[in-house]
C-alpha cells in the first residue's frame, strides 16, 4: 500500500483523537494529535507568565518554545517541552483554553503547521486537528469532519477529565467548550471548518467502536479508490 494520510477535523472533544489513534492502529498508520502541540505551546506561555490576551507577546516567545513529539513503548503520543514530558500537564483545563488563545496567533500555527508536515513526511499518518483537511494536508486521501452536540462532548469531557483525576463541574466543562468552539470558528487565521471535500460524521448517537468502524470504511473505500 502507498502512503496515505487521513485528516480528521472537528470542534472539541468530539472524540477526533480517540478515533484517530484507533484508526491509526487499525490501518497501520502513524498516529499525530496536533492539538497537543497547540497545548504544549499553551502549557509554554502559562509557565513563563506571557500573557495570553496578547498576540504580539505570544508571537515574540514563540521562537523559543521546543515542541518536540514522541511515541511511548505502548504507541500513544509523548509530548515534549525541550526535554520535559509534558503529556499529562496539557490535559489541564486552563491549558485547553491557552491553547485555544495561542492557536490564534499566526506565527504559532506557521510553526506548528511546518512541525506537523516535517513529523508526518514520508508516512502514512491519521491526524486529527481543526485545521487538517483545509491546511495542513490539503491531498489528504480521505477527510473526516466529525462532529456531535455540544452537551453530548462536554458530558464526555466530564467524564475524561474526572478519570483522570482532574474532576470538573459538568456546566464548566461546557462553557469551556462553547466558548474553545467560538474562538476556533472565528478566529482569522485557519479557522475551525469543514474541508469541501471532507466527509461528515456526527457521532453523537455513536459508540466509539461505531465510529472508528465508520471512518476505517471511509479510508478503505478511499484507498480502493485512489489505487
Ligand atoms: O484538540 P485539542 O482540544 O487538544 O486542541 C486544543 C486547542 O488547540 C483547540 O481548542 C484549538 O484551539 C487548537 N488547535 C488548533 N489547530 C489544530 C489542533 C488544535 O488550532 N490543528
Amino acid at each position: 500500500m502507498s502512503v496515505f494520510s487521513i485528516a480528521i477535523d472537528g470542534p472539541s472533544g468530539a472524540g477526533k483523537s480517540s478515533v484517530a489513534r484507533a484508526v491509526a492502529e487499525k490501518l497501520g498508520a502513524m498516529y499525530l494529535d496536533t492539538g497537543a502541540m497547540y497545548r504544549a505551546v499553551g502549557l509554554y506561555m502559562l509557565k513563563n507568565g506571557v500573557p495570553l490576551d496578547d498576540p504580539a507577546a505570544i508571537a515574540a516567545h514563540c521562537p523559543g518554545v521546543d515542541v518536540r513529539v514522541g511515541y511511548g513503548k505502548d504507541g500513544r503520543q509523548c509530548v515534549y517541552l525541550g526535554e520535559e514530558d509534558v503529556s499529562e500537564a496539557i490535559r489541564a483545563a486552563e491549558v485547553s483554553l491557552a491553547a485555544s488563545s495561542v492557536s490564534t496567533v499566526p506565527e504559532v500555527r506557521e510553526r506548528m503547521v511546518a512541525l506537523q508536515r516535517r513529523i508526518a513526511s514520508g508516512h502514512s499518518v491519521v491526524m486529527d486537528g481543526r485545521d487538517i483537511g483545509t491546511k495542513v494536508l490539503p491531498d489528504a486521501t480521505l477527510k473526516v469532519f466529525l462532529t456531535a452536540s455540544a452537551e453530548v462532548r462536554a458530558r464526555r469531557r466530564f467524564h475524561e477529565l474526572a478519570q483522570k483525576g482532574m474532576p470538573e463541574p459538568y456546566e464548566k466543562v461546557l462553557e469551556e467548550l462553547v466558548r474553545r468552539d467560538d474562538v476556533d470558528t472565528h478566529r482569522a487565521a485557519s479557522p475551525l471548518r469543514m474541508a469541501e471535500d471532507a466527509v461528515e460524521v456526527d457521532c453523537s448517537q455513536m459508540t466509539l467502536d461505531e465510529v472508528v468502524e465508520a471512518v476505517a470504511a471511509l479510508a478503505r473505500q478511499a484507498l480502493e479508490a485512489k489505487a
